[in-house]
C-alpha cells in the first residue's frame, strides 16, 4: 500500500521510524483516526482541527494546515483505492538524542499518514457489544488525542480478558469515557455523556451525536454521571469513528434496561447513518 510519511508518497515498505523518535521512545505525539465512506472523509475538518489542537496543547509545530492536510489525505484515499475503511495519521516531536525535555524549536516533527480498509460493524451495530466496568488509572489530559495510550490498552486488554467488547472506565464514582470510545446512557428519553473537560477525549462522534440530538428534539444533557446512574439506566452505548453509535446490551454480565436494545439508540443510529449518507454521497 501507499503511504504518506513526511511529505512523500511511499510504498509502505519503504516507511521507516528512526529508534530515537519521539514518539517512539517517548510516546510524545498526537493521532488522529477519521472515517471513510463511499471513498469520502468523514467529519474531516473537525479531526484535522481537534488534531492541531492536540498539537497546541503540546507544543508540537504542525506544518500543516487543515486544507492541506485534507488534500494529502484524499490524495491517499485515492491512491489506495479505499472505499469503506480509515485513515490513521500521527505526528510526533520528531527525532532527538533522547532526553526527556523538548528539543530545539526547528526539530522536525515526523508525519505518516496511511489507510486501512474498516468495515462498518453492521453486525454488532445491529445486535449491540458488552462491556465491563474499570477504574480510569489516566492522566489527567484525556482531552489531548496522544499516543501515550498505556492506561487505555490495559482497560482494553481486560474487556478483550473478559470476553467483552469494551472498558467503561469510572474515576471516583463518576463514569467517564470507554477505552476507546465515550460512554452514553439515556434515562427517560432525556441522553447524557461526560462533560468535555480534561477527563475524556471530547469525540467527533460524540460532538457529532449532540449536534443530531439538538436537531431532532431529542433531549441531551452534557454531564458527569455516576456508576450507580450507568446500573440503572434505560439504555447504554458508547460511540467512537469506527464503532459509530454502538448499543451496549450488558455491563458486567448484568443486561443493561430490557435487555433488548432501546429506541433512543436505534434512533440515534438512524441519524448518523443518515448523516454519513447526506456528507459522503452514500
Ligand atoms: N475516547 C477515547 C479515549 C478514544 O480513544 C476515542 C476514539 N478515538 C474516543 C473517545 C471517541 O472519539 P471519536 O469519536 O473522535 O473517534
Amino acid at each position: 500500500s501507499i503511504v504518506w510519511m513526511n511529505g512523500a508518497f511511499i510504498d509502505r515498505s519503504e516507511a521507516k521510524v528512526d529508534i530515537e523518535d519521539r514518539g517512539y521512545q517517548f510516546g510524545d505525539g498526537i493521532y488522529e483516526v477519521i472515517r471513510v465512506y463511499n471513498g469520502q472523509l468523514f467529519t474531516a475538518n473537525e479531526h484535522l482541527e481537534r488534531l492541531l489542537g492536540s498539537g497546541d496543547k503540546l507544543s508540537i509545530q504542525i506544518g500543516y494546515s487543515v486544507e492541506e492536510f485534507k488534500g494529502l489525505l484524499e490524495q491517499l484515499i485515492e491512491k489506495n483505492n479505499l472505499e469503506t475503511g480509515i485513515v490513521y495519521m500521527q505526528v510526533t516531536r520528531g527525532v532527538n538524542s533522547r532526553n526527556h525535555a523538548f528539543p530545539a524549536e526547528d526539530t522536525p516533527p515526523t508525519y505518516i499518514a496511511y489507510t486501512k480498509e474498516v468495515a462498518r460493524p453492521t453486525e454488532q451495530l445491529d445486535n449491540g457489544v458488552t462491556a465491563i466496568t474499570v477504574e480510569d488509572i489516566r492522566w489527567s489530559r484525556c482531552d489531548i488525542k496522544s499516543l501515550n495510550l498505556l492506561g487505555n490498552v490495559i482497560a482494553k486488554q481486560k474487556a478483550t480478558e473478559a470476553d467483552c467488547y469494551e472498558s467503561i472506565q469510572y474515576r471516583d464514582l463518576t463514569v467517564t469515557e470507554g477505552s476507546s470510545s465515550n460512554i452514553w446512557i439515556i434515562k427517560d428519553n432525556a441522553v447524557k455523556t461526560h462533560e468535555a473537560n480534561q477527563f475524556i477525549l471530547n469525540g467527533i462522534t460524540r460532538q457529532k451525536i449532540i449536534e443530531l440530538c439538538q436537531g431532532n428534539d431529542i433531549e441531551v444533557v452534557e454531564a458527569a454521571f455516576t456508576i450507580e446512574d450507568l446500573i440503572d439506566a434505560d439504555e447504554v452505548f458508547l460511540s467512537s469513528t469506527t464503532a459509530e453509535v454502538m448499543p451496549i446490551i450488558s455491563i458486567n454480565n448484568v443486561p443493561v434496561g430490557s435487555g433488548e436494545i432501546g429506541p433512543v439508540a436505534r434512533k440515534l443510529q438512524q441519524l448518523f447513518q443518515d448523516a454519513i449518507e447526506r456528507e459522503c454521497n452514500q
